[in-house]
């Protein structure tokens, strides 16, 4: 299995929980390591261009201002299979249908205040990371 990196969001639900932590602890203990995070306020233009692509979708407007309702934890994790690995930590996107276990059963309140954000595939992960940290720092560990 090849060496991935992908993008986490820890979307403003879960600092406001204050639980980064314990869901920083969930990926490293799967193997996963931070190689980039910074703690930010998004603006809505960033919201908006991030998930542009359910811009057509009626939760977009509502989805937007939820994650622009405080700081997010934006994270790159890097390890074998990142993109999977962290899709199967982070659950289904509704933690109603989340397996027991996962980042959005134990920490999600609802399908749009679910925790957290994982990119799903190698294309979205490198244009997620780039889109959060390009000209940045990512460290190789
Ligand atoms: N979302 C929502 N309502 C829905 C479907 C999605 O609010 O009916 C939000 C939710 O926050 C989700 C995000 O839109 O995480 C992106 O949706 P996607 O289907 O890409 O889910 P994910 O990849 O985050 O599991």
């Amino acid at each position: 299995m090849a060496i991935e990196r992908t993008l986490s969001i820890i979307k403003p639900d879960a600092v406001a929980k204050n639980v980064i932590g314990q869901i920083t602890s969930r990926f490293e203990a799967a193997g996963l390591k931070v190689v980039a995070a910074k703690l930010v306020q998004l603006s809505r233009a960033e919201a908006e261009q991030f998930y542009g692509v359910h811009r057509a979708r009626p939760f977009f407007k509502d989805l937007v201002d939820f994650m622009l309702s405080g700081p997010v934890m934006i994270q790159v994790l890097e390890g074998e299979d990142a993109i999977a690995k962290n899709r199967d930590l982070m659950g289904a996107t509704d933690p109603k249908k989340a397996a027991p276990g996962t980042i959005r059963a134990d920490f999600a309140d609802s399908i749009d205040a679910n925790a957290v954000h994982g990119s799903d595939a190698p294309e979205t992960a490198a244009a997620e990371v780039a889109f959060f940290f390009a000209g940045l720092n990512v460290y190789s560990r």
